[in-house]
This record gives C-alpha cells, structure tokens and sequence, in this order.
C-alpha cells in the first residue's frame, strides 16, 4: 500500500481537501486505483451534531455516516463510495481507545498516548486503507490521506505523530508522499511573493518528524520563479517538487488540471516509487 498524505500549514482554508481529490484524480487517471481518508482532529465523533452555520454542510455517506464536506468532494472527484470509517476523527479513535481499555484489553498497562492512541490511529488508517471503495474486488493502490487543520495544532499532534510513525513503518521509504499546502501572500506595499510563513510551516513539521517531499503553494497568482527556488532552497524540496496552487476561481474542476500541467503526478509516483514516463493521464 503506498500513502500520499496531505498537510496544512500556515492556516486552514488554504485547499488541502481540493489538492487531496486533485492528486486523487491524477492518480486515478494514471491507471492506479485510490482510495481516500479524511482526519478531522477534533473531539466529535462526527459531523452530525456540530453546526452547519460553524461548519458547513455535513455530507452524508451512503452507510449513513455523517462527514465533512470533504468526503464529497472525494466521491465527487474520484467516483468511489466512502464509509464512515473514512472518516477519522479524535472522537473515534478515542471511543476505540477507551472500549479497548474497559474490556482489559491492555493488559494492565497505563493507557498513553503514545503509543496506544497512536498505534489505534495507524491500525484504523491500514485497515481502511484496505477496502476498496471502487466497486472491484481487492485493496486500491493508493490511500490518500488529508490530515485536516493546520500543523502545530494541538488537537492534531497525536494525528501528526501516527503519520510520522507510519512513515517509517509500513509506509517506509517509496511507500509514502508528503505534500506540504501552505500559503505564499504577497505583501501589497513590496508587491514580492513571501515565503516565510511557508519556511516556518515546514520547521514546525519537520520538528514534529515529518519531512515533506512535495510543497503545494496556495497564492492569489502564480508562483513566481525566484519563490520557487527560495522554497525549494530553503525547505529541502527540488524545485520541480514546488507546485503553484494559485487562485482558479469558482471553477474547482481546474485544479487537477493545473496540477497536471505543473507533471505533480509525475512528482508523486517518483516519490512513491512508481513507474514515470507513461502518456500524459487524461482528465476529460
Ligand atoms: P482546506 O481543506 O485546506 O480547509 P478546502 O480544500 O476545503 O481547504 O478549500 C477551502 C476553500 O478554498 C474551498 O471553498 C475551495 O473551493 C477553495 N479553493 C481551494 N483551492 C482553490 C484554488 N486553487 N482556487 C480557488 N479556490 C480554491
């Protein structure tokens, strides 16, 4: 199974549910079948009970879960149908946490975060990992992860922790892409692209023990050269590894689009070992 998980930084908003499907897409179009998780780091179990006017609309699965916005957004995108067990939320991992403890299942042990919370996190994310949400017969290849928040967030440390276990785990070298969406604002009385905000984005998540192999910069337009490089430079990613996100209106089906112009599928399958060279996938 190889893992593309995607990250936030600087603050929320920025599109790491559109990057998510968009890669999904991609991915899709490459002949890989994906698959997709969402976190959403906070206490709830699920959607169903917080505020739409807070929130947004809830979206509700066929098994009659009830998720973020952004599990629609991947059914939309890559035709596959979700459970609420592509949904995880600190709620849940917590309820499972807390069962397993009242049924002794721990064995008299102190009950931690780590690595009890943790490994409930990688165990929950493998064995969705495994479904297929496709309609066909077998595991995907592919299991797209969004961890929703920013990095840094308290609620999302544990989330961050599991990810940077999987990483060397399961997910080892090959098996696992990190794409890093941060923002990049222009400064209106420099008139520059700044990059600052995104180099701390990614010191927060490499202090947490993630390193990111992709950046996705979110800006009003698109990324300027010199950005690039100062990205590249500064946070260890090659500069064909820095992709403009840049504004493309109400029109979100250009997403993938843009991406794929900017060969981001290309950028993943290197990371993930995967063979490059094939026909530019086609989005029609
Ligand atoms: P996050 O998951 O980071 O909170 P979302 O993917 O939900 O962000 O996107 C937040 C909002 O930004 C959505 O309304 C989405 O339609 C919009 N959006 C995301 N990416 C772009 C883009 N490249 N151009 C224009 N709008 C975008």
């Amino acid at each position: 199974m190889k893992y593309v998980v995607v990250t936030g930084g600087v603050m929320s908003g920025l599109g790491k549910g559109v990057t998510s499907s968009s890669v999904g897409v991609l991915l899709q179009a490459c002949g890989l079948r994906v698959t997709c998780i969402k976190i959403d780091p906070y206490l709830n179990i699920d959607a169903g009970t917080m505020s739409p006017f807070e929130h947004g609309e809830v979206f509700v699965l066929h098994d009659g879960g009830e998720a973020d916005l952004d599990l629609g957004n991947y059914e939309r995108f890559l035709d596959v149908t979700l459970t609420s067990d592509n949904n995880i939320t600190t709620g849940k991992i917590y309820q499972t946490v807390m069962e397993k403890e009242r049924r002794g299942a721990y064995l008299g042990k102190t009950v931690q975060l780590v690595p009890h919370v943790t490994d409930a996190i990688q165990d929950w994310i493998q064995r969705v990992a495994h479904a297929p949400v496709d309609g066909k017969e077998g595991p995907p290849d592919v299991c797209v992860i969004e961890l929703g928040g920013t990095v840094g967030d308290m609620e999302s440390c544990p989330f961050v922790d599991a990810l940077a276990q999987l990483s060397c785990g399961v997910g080892g070298a090959g098996n696992f892409c990190l794409i890093h969406v941060s923002h990049v604002p222009v400064l209106s009385a420099v008139g520059e692209q700044k990059t600052k905000p995104t180099q701390h984005g990614v010191r927060t998540l490499r202090s947490l023990g993630l390193a990111p192999n992709i950046l996705a910069c979110r800006s009003n337009s698109p990324l300027e050269g010199y950005a690039r490089e100062k990205l590249a430079r500064s946070c260890h990613v090659s500069p064909g590894n820095v992709l403009s996100l840049h504004d493309v209106g109400k029109n979100l089906w250009r997403v993938p689009i843009l991406l794929r112009d900017q060969k981001a599928h290309e950028a993943v399958l290197r990371v993930l070992n995967l063979g490059v060279g094939g026909d530019e996938p086609d989005l029609k």
